[in-house]
């Protein structure tokens, strides 16, 4: 498959944005979460909640928000997320055992399941990590449970449900990562059919005049030359009208092999123009690596030798090729160079083909 250029399907800077805004929805959330506790709780609890809230919980998301601010966020988000989300539960669970050792207080337990799912959900946690999440908020609200009987007869109930609900929060990012994988799946997959000659594997039309667009502005702007050639099978009609259609076909995917043989940097733009026409974009010091290349070309047609029986000139199966090189300033545009190459390509069929010609 040839080398395009996709945007690549990481973290945007958007992302980013969300992210810290929904980490300060998080730090609302707690804040109002404080007011309605604080109507609830016994008053002796009041002291350890709110440190516990202001000094503890707070603070652990205003460092997730100051991370995100790290040039290399992106590598370590994950686990900045499974931090956050383990802390700020742990955080919880003493506030749980403090409630009840001071005061035999039943502070509810729902924290839990709202930290998790936060992660899950809206930090948007990968399934291991939201299953290691799961594992250990889980054995670290039975251990809470084994010390403390919080809840009395409904200890072991709520136990169940805080397992219960973490599994089914685990299950729908599993589900959520797989549908993401299958549409990054399919996205590429329609990269490939919009922008891959389907005959030869070469680049369509399309995305080798795009690409050509870019590799010329990228010439232009460092002050560098680059070569547009244009490739022609010689009297292919005849070919096509002795041999037949698929025979035919044989021969323009060996031209797209010869191409593939020859033109072999990574950065060597190899296309389907139309039909049984080519083009090769390519950036390179001298002219003489272009020559070189086109030789290259028609060499590898001669040494194959492939019969043309119907042809009035040579008994073999030839291309002509027509070359636009120099420094990407001496041109107005990549169609400018294309048209050119086109021009030299005309001659090389004129002079008799089976041969290139330099614009
Ligand atoms: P010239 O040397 O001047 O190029 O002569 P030519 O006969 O090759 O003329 P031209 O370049 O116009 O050839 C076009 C022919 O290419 C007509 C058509 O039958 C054939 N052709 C175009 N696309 C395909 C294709 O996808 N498959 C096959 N088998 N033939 C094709
Ligand atoms: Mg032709
Ligand atoms: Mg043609």
């Amino acid at each position: 498959m040839p080398n395009i250029a996709v945007v690549p399907n990481t973290t945007s800077s958007r992302d980013i944005l969300l992210l810290r805004l929904s980490i300060l929805v998080g730090g609302v959330l707690i804040a109002l979460f404080m007011i309605g506790d604080l109507q609830l709780i016994p008053r002796e609890l009041a002291g350890a909640y709110i440190t516990n809230r202001v000094l503890v919980q707070l603070p652990i998301l205003a460092s997730l928000l100051a991370v995100t601010f790290f040039s290399q966020f992106r590598n370590f988000a994950q686990t900045a997320f499974l931090g956050t989300v383990l802390a700020l539960t742990y955080a919880n669970y003493y506030v749980i055992h403090v409630s009840w050792a001071q005061a035999g207080f039943s502070f509810p337990y729902e924290g839990t399941l709202l930290y998790a799912f936060f992660g899950f959900f809206v930090f948007g946690m990968k399934f291991y990590y939201a299953l290691t999440a799961m594992l250990l908020s889980s054995l670290g609200f039975i251990g809470l449970m084994l010390l403390d009987p919080v809840y009395g007869e409904r200890t072991w109930m709520n136990a169940g449900f805080v397992v219960g609900s973490l599994f089914i929060g685990v299950i729908g990012r599993h589900r959520i990562d797989r549908l993401l994988g299958q549409l990054e799946d399919a996205n590429e997959q329609l990269v490939a059919l919009s922008t891959v000659d389907g005959l030869t594997d070469l680049l369509n039309r399309r995305a080798l005049m795009s690409e050509s667009e870019r590799l010329f502005a990228l010439q232009r702007r460092s002050n560098q030359r680059l070569a547009v050639f244009m490739m022609d099978l010689d009297h292919f009609k005849q070919f096509n009208d002795h041999y037949g259609h698929q025979q035919g076909d044989q021969a323009i995917r060996l031209q797209a092999d010869i191409m593939r043989q020859v033109f072999k940097r990574q950065t060597d733009i190899l296309g389907r123009y139309g039909g049984e026409e080519f083009m090769a974009v390519i950036e390179g010091e001298h002219s003489d690596r272009f020559e070189f290349l086109a030789a290259a070309v028609l060499k590898q047609w001669q040494e194959r030798a492939v019969p043309n029986e119907d042809s009035p000139d040579s008994k073999v199966l030839s291309c002509s090729i027509g070359i636009c090189q120099g420094l990407a300033s001496e041109f107005d545009s990549i169609d400018d160079m294309i048209r050119r190459a086109d021009e030299a390509l005309y001659r090389a069929k004129k002079q008799g083909r089976a041969r290139y010609v330099i614009a």
